[in-house]
């Protein structure tokens, strides 16, 4: 059942740790399918050599459905999110290094650049610490996500979403792109988007990224 889904879901793995936003097996990635159900990378991955076997299909209650590895052990952040927003229907965790910095110095990442409106929201902020796979991170992480499309976890690393796969994978590269500039910035006087351009940036992203669905 959902082939489909789980070659993205190959894809994207292959893709997060190509390029460098997740070391060994950390980080972990899901998708949403119907029936308030979710496929799910399984616990200590090898994204390198995962395959459509390898994923765990789960309900939003924490109910194994498919699959006969152990779920991530960060399900619940990935529930959460699910349950809270309807608009997400892919979610990508990494522990990317320049959003783990940000992350361990507690540092929110204000519109610096105009790419970080259009595919994050208007800032990133630092979700509160919490021990992995805790429900407590699960609400921080929500919490700190608002309507954006990209969070930090302190002294973790980074969560990102969006209604697909590509969405939720290219914020993660925004959001990794965007710490390392507020990583060599930060201790300059930088400037910011004026606010008044802020909602014209993300009307202007919706038809920018419309363009993606040529490219399917
Ligand atoms: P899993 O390998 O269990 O998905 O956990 C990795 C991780 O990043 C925990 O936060
Ligand atoms: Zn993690």
């Amino acid at each position: 059942m959902y082939d489909n889904e789980k070659r993205t879901l190959v894809e994207a793995c292959k893709r997060m740790y190509s390029s460098g936003l997740t070391v060994g097996s950390w980080g972990n990635i899901s998708m949403r399918i119907p029936n308030n159900r979710i496929i799910i990378t399984p616990s200590g991955s090898n994204y390198m050599r995962i395959n459509i076997d390898d994923f765990v299909i789960m309900d939003l209650n924490g109910n194994k459905i498919e699959g006969r590895l152990n779920p991530s052990s960060e399900r619940l952040m990935h529930f959460q999110i699910y349950r809270k927003r309807n608009d997400v229907n892919a979610i990508v965790h990494t522990h990317s290094i320049y959003s783990s910095i940000m992350s361990v110095i507690n540092r929110n990442i204000p519109p610096i650049t105009e790419d970080i409106v259009m595919i994050l929201g208007k800032n990133v902020r630092v979700a509160k610490y919490a021990l992995t796979g805790t429900a407590e991170l699960a609400n921080n992480v929500v919490e700190a996500l608002g309507v954006n499309n990209a969070a930090l976890l302190a002294n973790h690393g980074a969560v990102s979403v969006g209604s697909d796969m590509e969405r939720a994978l290219t914020a993660a590269e925004v959001l990794e792109k965007s710490s390392r500039i507020m990583a060599y910035v930060m201790n300059f006087k930088y400037s910011t988007i004026p606010d008044d351009d802020i909602p014209k940036l993300l009307n202007i992203s919706t038809d920018y990224l419309n363009q993606w669905k040529n490219w399917k």
